[in-house]
């Protein structure tokens, strides 16, 4: 895993009246303990990866507890994990990020949702949207409403967020409903501290199981139940979860003194905008604003009478809702004509419809908002100042760096394994032209950044080689895709490469056989080997061959030459059907912090171990940088010439070269130059190396000497 958290699940431990101090991530995880959840599975993916890492971390507490913890195939596993609830009182949570992982889970979530729970379902989500983000900009909202399931998006304070987990827990029982909590990253990272409660054991766990199965048939989702349920969802289930969210106070309402105007926010978005009027100088340094604030702890449903109550009396209130639609607003909006409440409501416009509401937006959503409503006893112009300075600071900065602040696209680590495979794409494509490459989610879609630019769609997370069911015989060429190991075993190989098989798709499948789920934080998969540490508990080559593949090859992705050839030979035989190529390389970041305590340990032992480096001979090199194209290594950089009569700065390999090889490799296979040379470097060496360092010594002086007599009698 990415991280260990072997230190900080102690924190988890903490009884009535202590005080935890600790990321968000561990602090979610507690509330859950906290609540007396019986079981909790989940699919891995920012901003929430880190809970599950924490549960993998906590199992000795976690068994002491009876808390059954096991991570999800996918998402669909995860929330189809929730039908214990449906049943039996037990406290279940499923966790993974949104809206992708919604996507996935939905059909089990409307099953879910339909059959309705006993015991509290909760779905911890990571609202994956804005700057930080590495998904398509959707919002989970629209999910919850379509299956009446229960959103909340708690304040960003530990204190009350912990709190809201265990409310959320009661909330599902009290309407028999799952809920949905919607994390966003800065709230699973942001530190904080809360006065923690005892753990509490699950009635019904594994150290208390059950004894005999319940059959309810108004609990089965098939007609003629689910029109009951449909009803029942309507009748009971909705009028049931207001009443709970206002006799328990899940929203807050947070007085000010200018009260002609008003703030409703998602909760996620509170501190934002107390951060904007503290800026604006409406709110002090505590959180205290002068501005009234409605916060939408739960954003559906929305209780009508506190939304009227609040906005009654006062001339206009500013909805903070990020993304798009604009539901809230439209359905406050709603609720207050149906109430005869005339207060203007003030949101997409001041603010924008699309992107994160970061602290500039908001600030400046916020000023807008406050200059169109005019307030009594509010200076203006003070507001203008503080926006007016933000467009100061920025022409400064700008006429400081002479440019706008170059953008910096994310890129493959150091080292990485997959990138050998782009750059042996690349040469292929000198011979063949450009293929159209169906490329996937997972590090391998950096491939469709700079210096690669391989990769015409991605369709989502294990889809590309389905996503080129329709494109492959529509190509006079054969078409390449790509899959993660991580999306092989999501659903790679039942949507793609089942469904490839049976229809006798012609084609080349790349598979990233990196050795873990890599983007999301090195979670080990069923193939996963660590190196060699770990017994996989299945292979992806079998696996594809029972599907009926029998072309299949295993390359290692360093070796670009083999690559190259194996690519060739799959784009060009005469055998039909699917060929798949498993592009087999550990995970370089994972591999590193495997190696290096091994290193460290081995080397304050007096072992002798040997470095491999890379570099650049600069008298050599040309200066066309044809390397740096073909690999785009971060540790592949220039410099200047060392020749003053060439301008043309020269490549050079910096000290953060892991001596993956692909320097090398690239140099060779694309017959580019003999630039690049090999260093082996020896730490605590022994005597056989000393005197081998010592002749190479020798005759490298000798030959300098004969070099420099030569000049000598040449001149
Ligand atoms: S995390 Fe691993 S697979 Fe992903 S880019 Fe880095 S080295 Fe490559
Ligand atoms: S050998 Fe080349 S590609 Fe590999 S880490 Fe070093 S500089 Fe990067």
């Amino acid at each position: 895993m990415e991280r260990s958290f072997t230190k900080e699940v102690e924190l988890l431990r903490l009884g009535d009246g202590e005080v935890f101090e600790g990321e968000g991530i561990l602090a979610i995880t507690k509330g859950l303990l906290q609540a007396g959840v019986s079981y909790v599975t989940g699919y891995q993916g920012a901003p929430v990866s880190h809970l599950m890492d924490v549960l993998g971390d906590a199992k000795p507490l976690l068994d002491e507890l009876g808390v059954h913890y096991q991570p999800a195939a996918n998402e669909a596993g995860a929330a189809a994990a929730l039908a214990a609830s449906i049943n039996y009182p037990m406290r279940g949570a499923a966790v993974w990020k949104s809206t992708v992982g919604t996507n996935v889970a939905s059909d089990a979530l409307s099953n879910l949702a339909s059959a309705g729970v006993i015991g509290g379902a909760v779905i911890v989500i990571g609202e994956d949207y804005g700057e930080g983000a590495s998904i398509i900009q959707e919002r989970s909202h629209a999910a919850a409403m379509k299956s009446s399931i229960w959103l909340m998006d708690p304040r960003p304070d530990h204190e009350r967020f912990v709190a809201l987990i265990e409310k959320a827990f009661e909330l599902s029982e009290a309407s028999n409903s799952p809920v949905m909590m919607e994390f966003r990253i800065r709230a699973c990272h942001v530190h904080g501290r809360f006065r923690t409660r005892n753990n509490r054991a699950p009635a019904v766990s594994r150290n208390h199981p059950l004894e005999n199965p319940e059959f309810d048939l108004d609990r089965i989702c098939l007609p003629p139940v689910i029109y009951a349920q449909e009803k029942h969802k309507i009748e009971h289930r909705f009028p049931a979860a207001i009443d709970f969210i206002r006799a328990h106070g899940l929203n807050e309402s947070f007085p000010g003194r200018h009260d002609e105007i008003g703030i409703i926010c998602q909760g996620g978005l509170y501190n934002g905008v107390v951060r904007a009027l503290q800026q604006l100088g409406l709110a002090d340094a505590f959180g205290q604003a002068e501005v009234p604030i409605f916060c939408l702890n739960v954003t559906y449903p929305l209780v009508p009478d506190e939304i009227v109550q609040f906005c009654a009396g006062k001339r206009a209130v500013l909805m903070v809702e990020e993304g798009n639609p604009d539901y809230l607003e439209q359905a406050v909006n709603a609720l207050l004509r149906k109430s005869d409440v005339n207060t203007t409501i003030v949101g997409k416009g001041v603010l924008p419809m699309a992107g994160e509401y970061t602290a500039e937006v908001m600030l400046r959503g916020v000023a807008g908002f406050l200059e169109g409503a005019v307030p009594k006893g509010i200076d203006l112009v003070a507001i203008g100042r503080v926006t007016a300075a933000i467009d100061g600071w920025k022409k400064k900065a700008a006429d400081i760096i002479g440019a706008p602040v170059p953008k910096r696209p994310p890129g493959f680590c150091v080292g990485c394994p997959e990138r050998p495979v782009f750059s042996a794409i690349k040469l292929v494509e000198r011979d063949f032209g450009k293929i159209h490459v169906a490329a996937d989610v997972g590090c391998h879609a950096f491939s469709t950044l700079p210096p690669f630019n391989i990769g015409n769609s991605i369709l989502g997370y294990g889809l590309g080689l389905a996503s080129a069911a329709g494109v492959s015989p529509a190509f006079s060429k054969r078409v390449i895709s790509i899959m993660g190991d991580g999306g092989f075993w999501h659903n790679g190989l039942t949507t793609g490469i089942s469904g490839a098989a049976d229809n006798h798709q012609d084609g080349v499948l790349l598979i990233m056989a990196n050795g873990y789920s890599s983007a999301t934080g090195q979670q080990y998969l069923p193939s996963s080997t660590l190196g060699g540490q770990r017994r996989p508990t299945a292979s992806i080559q079998k696996a594809v061959r029972a599907m009926g593949i029998s072309w299949v090859r295993t390359v290692r992705t360093y070796s670009v030459g083999k690559m190259v050839k194996t690519l060739n030979e799959a784009l060009t035989s005469s055998a039909r059907g699917l060929k798949v190529i498993v592009a087999d390389g550990e995970c370089q970041l994972a591999r590193q912090r495997r190696i290096r305590p091994l290193i460290r340990k081995a080397l304050a032992a007096g072992e002798r171990v040997i470095r491999t480096r890379y570099g650049v001979d600069e008298t050599t090199c040309t200066g066309d940088h044809s390397c740096i194209r073909l690999s785009g290594c971060p540790s592949l950089t220039i410099k200047p010439n060392p020749d003053p009569l060439r301008l043309d700065p020269v490549a050079h390999v910096n000290n953060d070269c892991v001596g993956c090889g692909l320097c090398g490799e690239v140099a060779d296979a694309a017959v580019l130059c003999p630039s690049f040379y090999r260093a082996d470097i020896v730490q605590n060496p022994n005597a056989w190396d000393r005197q081998i360092h010592h002749l190479r010594n020798s005759v490298i002086t000798w030959l300098q000497r004969r070099a420099v007599r030569r000049d000598l009698v040449a001149a």
